[in-house]
């Protein structure tokens, strides 16, 4: 068999645009997913490597050095990385030929001709979910015989027929044993959950029809997919005893309670593992489910709030009502489990007024701590169709929505409210809600308590306003703006 890497470049600072990304950027502070898409094919593979470049601080040269080795260099890209993903395929093809390079992920499985030609160096790209099309290409098939696969033939352009999504998602190996192999742990960091912590997927797919949302309407479908959780508890067990160093686990499916019967079903044979974990949930949750999990080690919750205007959820078809995010929120306070609380502004149709109802919103929920993005309609997403028939878009590229020191701007603008408006309003957000004496108190506490915690949070405070502070520069005009790299 060949030899394979699989690759996150290397790309703009603090690039948190790996595969495991549900929104590429630069964040506020330090934050890196694992690059959980890429470690899955790379299990499938024997022999293969991956490197994840931002985290590991690994430049041009190391990487371009590294990948002279390999027969098949498979990358990871995304709507704003494309370019400079572009620039790395061509610099690993000039210093070898005959180096096999394949682009995947949500951008080129949506824009499978558009991403071929945007580099010569591109031999295929891999559309849907990619696990197998990765392992057929690597036992050196010739490509006209994959399924899911995109490639060049005499100068056009070839779709081969689609490939099924993975209905026995047991089948799939695990991937810690790829994170042992190949990554640096302590180099992932996410503010809110302990660290080391370890991230993987127990399922794929999200019933959830969320307008803006990446993976579900582009790789990942519609239907939640999971792994059995018999096979979710062996993995975990068997975590446990390969990183033992790992205070929290974080289920990163979209919607890990999207199957409630399966999540408690998990929750319990995690009970005996005696493990510190966390996921992603939807604000709908009744009281004896947070309960029931919490009581089986259920530390935090990541929620997607979005907005607290009825009529933006309604729009975003979220599916959540503001009333039952507080009803959830007061039954994850009453039972002591942690929120992270997401929003996004600038999603349809934002106005001054749903931003004042949303930054009101998110202070009564008062939860532990939170994010505000802008809204990135990322190919592929109904809200990037609803922009483009709406004339929506800010700029000419629609593809432009990160500044080039990889900090989201927005992409989108409406009637009576700018793009530079949508931007201002995230700093103003941040701080009308941090800067209030229970987010404060909360905070030092966490620091008196724990050493660790302490030195990080102040290392955290500086990045954090540091990066209000380019924010502030972009806004005066001081960078150039992105479609000029
Ligand atoms: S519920 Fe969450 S994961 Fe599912 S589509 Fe909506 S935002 Fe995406």
């Amino acid at each position: 068999m060949s030899r394979v890497l699989f690759l996150s470049p290397p790309s703009f600072d603090g690039f948190d645009g790996g595969a495991g990304s549900r929104y590429q950027a630069r964040r506020e502070v330090t934050s890196y997913w694992y690059p959980t898409w890429l470690a899955q094919p790379a299990a499938l593979v024997p022999g293969a490597k991956l490197m994840d470049c931002p985290p590991h601080e690994i430049g041009i040269e190391e990487c371009l050095r590294h990948a002279h080795g390999y027969d098949h260099v498979i990358i990871h890209t995304s709507t704003p990385s494309l370019r400079n993903d572009c620039r790395v395929a061509e610099a690993i093809k000039a210093r070898r030929p005959d180096t096999t390079i394949g682009f995947v992920g949500a951008h080129a499985a949506v824009l499978p001709t558009e991403t071929l030609k945007a580099s010569p160096a591109i031999d295929w790209v891999g559309r849907k979910e990619f696990d197998y099309t990765c392992k057929e290409v690597a036992e050196d098939r010739p490509l006209a015989d994959i399924a899911g696969l995109s490639y060049r033939k005499e100068g056009r352009i070839i779709h081969n027929r689609e490939r099924d999504l993975i209905a026995d998602m047991d089948a799939l190996p695990w991937v810690v044993d790829v994170y042992k192999r190949d990554l640096v742990i302590e180099k992932y960091f996410i503010g809110y959950l302990l660290h080391p912590y370890l991230s993987l997927y127990t399922g794929r797919g999200c019933p959830g029809q969320c307008t803006f949302c990446l993976w579900p309407q582009t790789i990942g479908g519609h239907r939640y997919r999971v792994r059995s959780a018999g096979n979710v508890a062996d993995e975990m067990a068997y975590a446990k005893r390969l990183f033992p160093e790992v205070k929290e686990f974080f289920f990163d499916d979209d919607t890990f309670t999207a199957n409630l019967p399966r999540a408690r079903d998990v929750a319990r044979k995690l009970k005996p593992l005696g493990l510190v974990w966390s996921c992603n949930s939807r604000a709908n949750l009744n009281f004896d489910t947070i309960k029931l999990m919490k009581d089986c080690g259920l530390r935090l919750l990541l929620v997607g709030y979005e907005s607290g205007s009825d009529e933006i959820l309604r729009r975003a078809k979220k599916g959540v009502t503001v009333d039952q995010m507080r009803a959830f929120t007061k039954a994850c306070h009453d039972i002591g489990v942690i929120i992270h609380g997401t929003f996004i502004l600038g999603l349809p149709i934002e106005t001054r007024e749903t931003i004042e109802e949303t930054i009101r919103f998110a202070q009564e929920l008062d939860v532990f701590s939170i994010q505000v993005s802008l809204a990135a309609p990322y190919p592929g997403t109904e809200l990037y169709e609803m922009a483009r028939q709406n004339g929506w878009f800010a700029r000419e590229d629609k593809t432009d929505i990160l500044h080039q020191d990889g900090l989201q701007h927005s992409a989108l603008e409406y009637p009576g409210l700018s793009k530079e408006e949508i931007f201002e309003a995230v700093e103003v957000f941040y701080r009308r809600y941090f800067l209030r004496p229970k987010p404060i108190l909360r905070i030092l506490k966490t620091m008196l308590e724990d050493k660790e915690v302490c030195v990080r949070r102040l290392r955290e405070g500086y990045e954090f306003f540091r990066t209000m502070a380019q924010r502030r520069e972009i806004q005066g005009g001081a960078c150039e703006p992105a479609t000029t790299r």
